[in-house]
C-alpha cells in the first residue's frame, strides 16, 4: 500500500505555479486574487487566511475584502461588479457560506465567469460538462492531479464516486468520465452501496461521514481517495474512510489530514494563474 501525500503534491505543484507566476511577472503581469469574506465565521476566517498564505507562497497578489455581517446582497454585488471591471484583478472568490440573509446564488452568478476561480458559476459548470472547461472546480481537480502525480491510470478504469454535491461529487464524476473512466456516482438513496463500491478500481468518497467506507466495501488493490473532513469522537480530523482497516487492501490511498485537503487550495492558485493567462491572451 502506498500513501498519496497531498502535502508533497502540493509542494510540487506550488513549485510549478511559482514558475508560471514568475514568467507572467517577467511579462509585466501580476496575477491577482480578490477574496471576499462576509461576517465573522471562524472557519471561514481560517480558510481565507490559508488562501492568502498560499497566494504569498506562489507569488500571487491577494486582496482581502472583509465585510461586516450585516452587509446586504446589493452591497456585496456592487463590490463584485467593481472587481469584475477592475483589470488588475484576475480572480474573485466569495468565501462560502455567506450569512443567511444574502442571496448566495445571486452572488455566485454575479462573479464574471472569466474570474470565477472557484468554478461555481453556471457558465463554468456548463463548460465543464461540455468538456470545454478552462477553469476547473478545485477539489475534484485536486483529486485528478493527485491521481496523475501518483501515476494512477484513469482511462478504462471503473471509478465510483460516493456523494453528488455540486462542488465535489458531481464535477468529480464528470472529470473522471472526461478522462475515460467508467463512472458510477452514488448518493444517500443508492441501494446496496457496497456492491457498487466493490467494483471500483478508483473509489472517491465525498460524503462527510466518518467510517462510511469500510474494508468490506473496497476491492483488493483499489485506489481510494478520501475527500471527507470530519471530527471523530476525540475531536481529531478524519475522513470518510475507515483508514486503518481499509488501507491494507488498497494499492494507494490518501490520508486525512494531509490528503485531498491541501490540493483544493493548490488548484485555486492554479485557476488564478489560468484566469490571468486567459485575460491576457497568453497560452
Ligand atoms: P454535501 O454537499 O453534504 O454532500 C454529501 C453527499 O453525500 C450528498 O450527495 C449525499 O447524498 C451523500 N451521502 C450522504 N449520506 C450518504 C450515504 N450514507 N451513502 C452514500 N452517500 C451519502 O458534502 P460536500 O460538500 O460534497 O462535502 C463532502 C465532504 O467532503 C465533507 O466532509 C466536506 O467537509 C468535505 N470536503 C472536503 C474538501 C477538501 O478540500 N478536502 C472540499 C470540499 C468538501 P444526497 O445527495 O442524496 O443527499
Amino acid at each position: 500500500m502506498e500513501l498519496i501525500s497531498g502535502k508533497e503534491i502540493q509542494e510540487l505543484t506550488f513549485r510549478e505555479i511559482r514558475e508560471e507566476v514568475q514568467s507572467l511577472k517577467d511579462k509585466g503581469i501580476e496575477a491577482c486574487l480578490a477574496v471576499i469574506i462576509v461576517g465573522n465565521d471562524p472557519a471561514s476566517r481560517v480558510y481565507v487566511n490559508n488562501k492568502k498564505k498560499a497566494c504569498e507562497t506562489v507569488g500571487i497578489k491577494s486582496l482581502e475584502y472583509a465585510l461586516p455581517e450585516e452587509t446586504t446582497t446589493e452591497e456585496l454585488l456592487d463590490l463584485i461588479e467593481k472587481l469584475n471591471s477592475d483589470e488588475a484583478v484576475n480572480g474573485i472568490l466569495c468565501q462560502l457560506p455567506v450569512p443567511k440573509h444574502i442571496n448566495k446564488l445571486a452572488v455566485i452568478e454575479s462573479i464574471s465567469p472569466e474570474k470565477d476561480v472557484d468554478c461555481f458559476h453556471p457558465v463554468n459548470v456548463g463548460k465543464l460538462s461540455l468538456g470545454r472547461a478552462q477553469l476547473v472546480p478545485c477539489t475534484p481537480a485536486g483529486v485528478i492531479r493527485m491521481l496523475d502525480v501518483a501515476g494512477v491510470e484513469i482511462e478504462g478504469k471503473r471509478a465510483v464516486v460516493i456523494g453528488r454535491s455540486d462542488i465535489v461529487g458531481k464535477p468529480m464524476g464528470i472529470m473522471l468520465m472526461e478522462r475515460n473512466a467508467t463512472v458510477t456516482v452514488c448518493h444517500s438513496k443508492t441501494k446496496d452501496l457496497s456492491s457498487i463500491t466493490k467494483q471500483a478500481d478508483i473509489l472517491v468518497a465525498t460524503v462527510g461521514k466518518q467510517k462510511l467506507v469500510t474494508a468490506d466495501m473496497v476491492k483488493e488493490g483499489a485506489v481510494v481517495i478520501d475527500v471527507g473532513i470530519n471530527r471523530n469522537g476525540e475531536g481529531k480530523l478524519c475522513g470518510d474512510v475507515d483508514f486503518e482497516n481499509v488501507a491494507p487492501h488498497c494499492s494507494k490511498i490518501t490520508p486525512v489530514p494531509g490528503g485531498v485537503g491541501p490540493m483544493t487550495i493548490t488548484m485555486l492558485m492554479k485557476n488564478t494563474v489560468t484566469a490571468t493567462k486567459i485575460q491576457n491572451n497568453i497560452k
